[in-house]
């Protein structure tokens, strides 16, 4: 969708960001070896031992993503698996704030996630947070990770936007570093991603402790705009 307001684009990272990564934590680090050991006949440690080495090979990589490379991988339906579990997915505090603040004041807001199609469906729908939205892209479907330029280089062939004026906000560092090269200026981490983990004490990018943090940022930028 073109961008025919004179505002910032505004684009979100989902898991850890809008949403508690508190889930996929979950879905991850704790129910995954538990069903990898019952489907492959093996302790709970060397269950745990297995996934922690496979997470390690595939981080930050497309496979990492994609409910059907681990499904092949481990020979359990992850996807099933979180659907079952849909009902633990939750939105961090704030999250309808934010971006109810951003529609009722003609900001575009893009959604950029590295969930595969299938995880962005079904979290979608759990969440209702669709309508707050003028773009939503997948990684998978874009064929590159947001760690990488190719991915924003389809985005912006596909959504033209400009770079140095827009928003990105995102919980990991390593997508950051890939927006910060290709060029957005304004880049925001956050300081608790999960519920369940303590904050992080240091970023290289300034962290949003409430989402509704950023409301005060725009707003600051827009009074600058005026005198500019
Ligand atoms: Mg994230």
């Amino acid at each position: 969708m073109p961008n025919y307001s004179d505002k910032p684009v505004i684009i979100f990272d989902m898991d850890g960001t809008l949403l508690d990564l508190a889930y996929d934590d979950f879905i991850w680090n704790h129910l995954l070896p538990i069903r990898y050991a019952e489907t492959h006949h093996c302790s709970l440690e060397h269950s745990r031992l297995t996934l922690s080495e496979f997470y390690q090979e595939h981080n930050h990589t497309l496979n990492w993503y994609s409910s059907r490379f681990w499904t092949a991988k481990v020979d359990v339906d992850v996807l099933a698996m979180q659907i079952e579990h849909k009902t633990r997915v939750a939105k961090r505090e704030g999250c309808i704030a934010l971006l109810s603040y951003l529609k009722n004041n003609d900001y575009p807001v893009w959604l950029a996630t590295n969930a595969d199609e299938a995880g962005l469906a079904f979290k979608l729908e759990e969440t209702g947070i669709s309508e707050y939205f003028d773009v939503m892209v997948s990684s998978e479907t874009l064929g590159h990770a947001k760690e990488f330029q190719p991915f924003w280089k389809k985005l912006q062939a596909m959504h033209p936007f400009d770079a140095s004026y827009c928003y990105f906000i995102d919980d990991t560092e390593k997508v950051l570093n890939g927006a910060a090269k290709f060029g957005i200026e304004n880049l925001y981490s956050i300081a608790q991603p999960s519920s369940a983990n303590a904050p992080r004490s240091t970023c290289n990018y300034p962290m949003l402790d409430a989402l509704t943090d950023l409301i005060p940022i725009l707003e600051n930028a827009e009074e600058r705009k005026k005198y500019a």
